[in-house]
């Protein structure tokens, strides 16, 4: 069964071919700046091999033709026909209150997410062209939505919402919905597969670190919290966003800076967090070269204020959860970053969370549990993979339907 997972972004659209029946990724890549000069692209192929085909790519459905043309050419395909593909997945930012799981997309399906736009007008709007492209080009091929917002759906009210006038949820559906909802679902459900334990009886925080960032409590195998809110800038600080701020600092920011909405949120959104703190860079390992190679004092309060915060959103979810079993890093940073881990755990202990430095500092990139050996707490190490967790809802609601 080949599964193709689609990610349209506004000018991009990645794309990976997943065959559940060997787990092998046959082809993956990204059709990158479409309807601007310069569009191409890019296909990777399971022996390494790396395709790059320029052309004039000037809106999504020409890029998923484009993507459907590179998988069965004879040079550089992994498909004889188009045929082979059983079903489509679909990344989907927001799904707001309609969409609590994967839905299998129909004409009504698609009607509630024109609705859910306004929630997320730069990433909702590609999202939809990508699955109504598909729809032309292959009509008989199934088609799934996964929401990021999903997983969190399960948040209880007190924990979604605002404290402003009620009026405005029941107006604007104002409330927080959370977002890396597939991540944190993949991530969590992989660990207490990998220490053999029940996910349904664990209690788990999960961090999912990389550019954009975002922390989750999970229980009973159900998301109660979660650090991002109405849009993905709420919570940690991160690369380029700020994180957690006082509302009043930004209306203050407004009033001497003279800046308007649209002002303030590309303030808040890419010139703040880590970059903004720091004047050096969003990336980590630029940071981290800055701050202990060069001793970049604005770099070392950036990764502190990084780390603190997310120590203390741990601590907030352990009070939330009524304690944690599993502690859980994902991300390019969370994953990557063997710094930042000891940062974060560091002082811990008396939650039970403890880290094994020696193991800790030699992980990389790979699923592992970086605990001392009592700790109360098991800290591991999960690669997300939004893409395969994608694809494996998209088979399950192909089957169910077949069934
Ligand atoms: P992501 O958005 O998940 O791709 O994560 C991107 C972030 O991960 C960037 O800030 C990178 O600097 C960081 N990252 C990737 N690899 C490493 C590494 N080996 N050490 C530290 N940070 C890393």
């Amino acid at each position: 069964m080949k599964i193709l997972v689609l990610n349209c972004g506004s000018s991009s659209i990645k794309y990976k071919l997943f065959d559940l029946a060997t787990n092998e990724v046959a082809a993956n890549g990204v059709v990158d700046k479409i309807g601007l000069k310069g569009s191409a692209i890019k296909l990777e192929r399971p022996d390494g091999q790396k395709v790059l085909l320029e052309g004039e790519i000037l809106d999504h459905q020409t890029g998923i033709e484009y993507i459907l043309g590179v998988m069965t050419s004879e040079k550089h395909g992994c498909l004889k026909d188009l045929e082979e593909i059983s079903a489509v997945g679909h990344r989907v930012v927001h799904g707001g209150e309609k969409f609590n799981g994967s839905v299998l997309v129909t004409d009504e399906v698609v009607e509630m997410m024109e609705k859910c736009i306004s929630l997320a007008p730069l990433h909702n709007p590609p999202n939809l062209k990508g699955i109504e492209s598909m729809k032309e080009l292959l009509p008989d091929v199934p088609q799934v939505a996964v929401f990021d917002t999903a997983f969190h759906q399960t948040m209880p009210d007190y924990a979604y919402m605002y404290g402003i006038p009620y009026s405005l949820y029941q107006k604007y559906s104002i409330r927080r919905y959370g977002f890396h909802g597939t991540s944190h679902r993949f991530v969590s459900e992989k660990a207490c597969e990998f220490l053999n334990r029940d996910f349904k009886s664990q209690r788990i925080i999960t961090c999912h670190l990389g550019n954009g960032a975002s922390i989750a409590a999970i229980t009973n195998g159900v998301s109660v919290d979660t650090s991002m809110g109405f849009t993905p800038v709420e919570g940690l600080i991160m690369g380029t966003r700020a994180g957690d701020l006082d509302l009043g600092a930004a209306t203050y920011i407004m009033d001497n800076e003279h800046i308007g909405t649209a002002s303030l949120n590309t303030l808040i959104n890419k010139h703040s967090g880590v970059l903004g703190i720091s004047g050096v860079s969003s990336d980590f390992r630029e940071l981290e070269k800055a701050a202990y190679q060069d001793q970049n004092e604005r770099a070392i309060l950036a990764l502190n204020m990084f780390t603190y915060r997310i120590k203390k959103y741990i601590g907030s979810y352990i009070a939330a959860l009524g304690g944690v079993d599993v502690l859980v890093f994902t991300g390019g940073i969370g994953e990557n970053d063997t710094q930042v881990r000891a940062m974060i755990c560091d002082n811990m202990e008396y939650l039970g969370i403890k880290l094994n430095e020696e193991v800790n500092a030699k992980l990389r990139g790979k699923e592992a549990q970086i605990q001392e050996q009592n700790a109360k707490v098991k800290i591991v190490v999960i690669p997300t993979d939004e893409e395969l967790m994608i694809a494996r809802d998209t088979n399950d609601i192909v089957n169910e339907l077949a069934n």
